[in-house]
């Protein structure tokens, strides 16, 4: 979740608990938990907070909403190497750019029958395996590495 999104919905909770419940300190607390969580389901853990909390919520109380509602969803995402599980794709030939069409897949049906179905060639989005294991390879590591490392010419090189 980006620091926008955080405070997106930190905004509605100050909406319905007092904004001095939430000073500076506490904000960042929760920011420093909140910002690694997927800004849907931090969305959905402030609803069922303003929903059901009499007195401002806490930085325990936002972990213990949010494992409850991460249990009880699917969160079925649909493994798609050519949508990444959206059921979307973006063609970036189309000459209207952002267009979406729907993938080919599972998650591509069910996006709504308006969408036109992706007809042309499928390009993979999400890596093989082969490919993160190969980008993992301590010598491309390496090799990467030194890339970024200035040449160093001794001195003794310059004085002769
Ligand atoms: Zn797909």
């Amino acid at each position: 979740m980006t620091r926008q999104e955080f405070q997106t919905q930190m905004a509605r909770l100050m909406e319905v608990f007092n904004e001095k419940n939430y000073p500076d300190e506490r904000l960042h607390q929760i920011w420093e938990w909140a910002k690694k969580i997927d800004n849907a389901l931090y969305s959905l853990t402030v609803s069922k907070l303003i929903a059901e909390q009499e007195r401002a919520p806490l930085l325990p109380k936002f972990k213990e909403t949010f494992l409850e509602l991460k249990l009880k969803l699917p969160m079925a995402k649909l493994e798609c190497a050519y949508c990444d599980g959206s059921g979307l794709i973006l063609d970036p030939d189309s000459g209207f750019p952002g267009t979406a069409y729907a993938c080919n897949c599972p998650a591509g049906h069910q996006v709504p029958s308006y969408v036109v179905r992706w007809n042309k060639v499928f390009v993979r989005v999400v890596p093989t395996k082969e490919q993160i294991l190969e980008a993992r390879k301590p010598k491309d590591i390496i090799l990467n590495s030194f890339k970024n490392i200035e040449p160093v010419i001794d001195e003794a090189e310059i004085l002769f």
